[in-house]
């Protein structure tokens, strides 16, 4: 019998607790008791996005967010710089462009991070540029970007508003809303949050807010202001998924209980184990600025990593994720998000290792283990 382990950067593995809660009867969506709930989730929201301001939940995957922090703050044919280092960035110039706007796309070789003083040169360039858009961790090259430094430029400008995709990264990694000066950010529930896809989440400054008034681009389902106005009343404009708020609810409370400051440790030291098991293997890391939120690891020349990931899973029911586009098959995706323990690391670099040597390399995956062990049990 196998054990179904998920260590891919969304959807993660949900708590016991978690899915039992949301396997209760169904309730109405426009009933006190489920208002109720609604309440605590904004309230606790705003904790995990430390921040005073409120959270918008909505019904879609984490890319709806997204599309709507561009249809609700922007108008057609505004400058908006993205900074453009994998997937992820990559669908903010997508969005942009199918919205027509005029997207100045700073291209950043895959697996490397911007500098804050790069782009502080970029927008001296570009001053007339309404918003800058980037992902606090760039999912599909597992690279970090530096969203502090980005907002303490980005603040200085009156008509400029940071918008940051923390989608795998809020509940994972620190992620400061206010003090960072992000003025937009958005998050999905299939990541850190540890629920199933279906819910994503989306909070503005007041500076983004006061965007959304002249904003001319067409929006009907995702109008923020909709949400900003329901919210309120702890309600929503349109049916949400309540068995997911439900959980939501849930996990919540397990996350402000264990309090963030000791889940974000926590992360970063299975990061860091995998990270140092991976060098002590022989490996290499695909990112030069590497997010403790998942971990990339580059393959040997002639290995194909889609036949290594479909290899383990099926044979032992462990799922790692693989490269995205020219990464496909050069590279394996190891997660740390969520609901993961320091036996999972153990787990996830044996996986690897034994499916390397069934393609045919060879790795001492005991001196991985070791180098691993002496991070997350010290
Ligand atoms: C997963 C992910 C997304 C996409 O989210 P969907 O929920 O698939 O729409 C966007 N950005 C980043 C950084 C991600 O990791």
């Amino acid at each position: 019998m196998k054990k179904h382990k998920l260590f891919t950067p969304g959807p993660t593995s949900i708590p016991d607790e978690v899915l039992l809660e949301m396997a209760k009867p169904i309730m109405h969506h426009r009933t006190e008791e489920f208002l109720s709930i609604a309440k605590e989730v904004f309230e606790g929201l705003k904790y995990l996005f430390q921040t005073k301001n409120d959270v918008l939940i909505l019904s879609s995957s984490g890319t709806g967010a997204m599309e709507a922090s561009i249809t609700n703050l922007f108008s057609k044919g505004e400058k908006i710089i993205v900074i453009n280092g994998g997937k992820f960035g990559e669908r903010f110039v997508e969005i942009g462009k199918a919205y027509g706007l005029n997207v100045f796309d700073i291209k950043v070789e895959w697996g490397k991070t911007l500098k804050k003083e790069e782009l502080e040169k970029i927008i001296e360039e570009n001053k007339d540029a309404k918003g800058v858009f980037v992902n606090l961790c760039e999912t599909s090259t597992t690279t970090h970007f530096d969203v502090k430094g980005y907002g303490e430029i980005i603040s200085k400008y009156d008509d400029m508003v940071l918008v940051v995709d923390a989608i795998s990264s809020l509940g994972a990694i620190p992620c400061y809303m206010d003090d960072w000066k992000i003025d937009c950010l958005i998050t999905g529930s299939q990541k850190a949050f540890m629920l199933p896809p279906g819910l994503a989440f989306i909070s503005l400054s007041e500076k983004a807010w006061n965007k959304t008034i002249n904003s001319d681009l067409p929006k009907y389902y995702f109008d923020l202001k909709k949400y900003k106005k329901t919210l309120e009343k702890f309600d929503f404009p349109f049916t949400i998924p309540v068995s997911l708020i439900v959980g939501l609810n849930k996990t919540i409370k397990i996350i402000k209980e264990y309090t963030l400051e000791k889940i974000w440790e926590e992360h970063r030291k299975r990061a860091e184990a995998t990270r140092k098991a991976i060098s002590a293997m022989g490996l290499s890391l695909l990112s030069s600025s590497p997010s403790d939120a998942v971990t990339g690891v580059l393959l040997p020349e002639g290995i194909d990593g889609e036949q290594i990931i479909k290899f383990i899973r099926k044979s032992y029911g462990i799922s790692i994720a693989g490269g995205q586009d020219k990464l496909k098959g050069k590279i394996v995706r190891i997660s740390h998000l969520g609901w993961q323990d320091e036996f999972d690391v153990l787990t996830a670099i044996t996986a690897l290792g034994i499916g390397l040597e069934k393609s045919g390399y060879k790795v001492n995956i005991g001196k991985g283990i070791e180098t691993a062990k002496e991070i997350l049990f010290s």
